[in-house]
């Protein structure tokens, strides 16, 4: 059964797009048809963050936008996941000394997958999604049922 279910979300996860900075450019180059990220399942189009499963934090997250992006999280149904994607996002990369920067989101919401790079890849994020569907695969999916 855990099979199954997870199988579901494996191929069919909804992100929602914390986009604050350069990194975005990177996920709408793994969007375009050269990399064609919903091949390997991650939808592009979402009309609700109730409908979400996924967040993907890319770019730099202030301490007055911290409050917001857990807000975000909150309202999102269980089970969900994050990626921090890029320097910025997981340590506050070229401005991690700045009194209003946040050295990483993990001290908001919980990260699953850290994608490195300034900024990485489409196919190292293309990576941080499988490496995601690998960890989801693992769950107790009817933990959540
Ligand atoms: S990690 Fe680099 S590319 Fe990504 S948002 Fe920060 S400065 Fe921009």
């Amino acid at each position: 059964m855990d099979y199954a279910i997870n199988w579901g979300r494996i191929w069919s996860l909804w992100p929602v797009h914390i986009e604050t900075a350069c990194c975005s450019v990177e996920f709408g180059a793994a969007s375009s048809p050269r990399f064609d990220v919903e091949r390997f399942g991650i939808i592009e189009a979402f009309g609700s963050l109730r409908q979400c499963d996924l967040v993907v934090v890319q770019g730099t997250i202030t301490r007055k936008m911290a409050p917001r992006l857990r807000l975000v999280y909150d309202q999102m149904p269980e089970p969900k996941y994050v990626i921090a994607m890029g320097a910025c996002a997981i340590t506050g990369g070229l401005y991690f000394d700045s009194y209003n920067v946040l050295p990483g989101i993990d001290g908001v919401i919980p990260v699953d997958v850290y994608v490195p790079g300034c900024p990485p890849r489409p196919e190292t994020l293309i990576q941080g999604c499988m490496l995601l569907q690998e960890k989801i695969k693992r769950m107790k999916a009817r933990k959540f049922v």
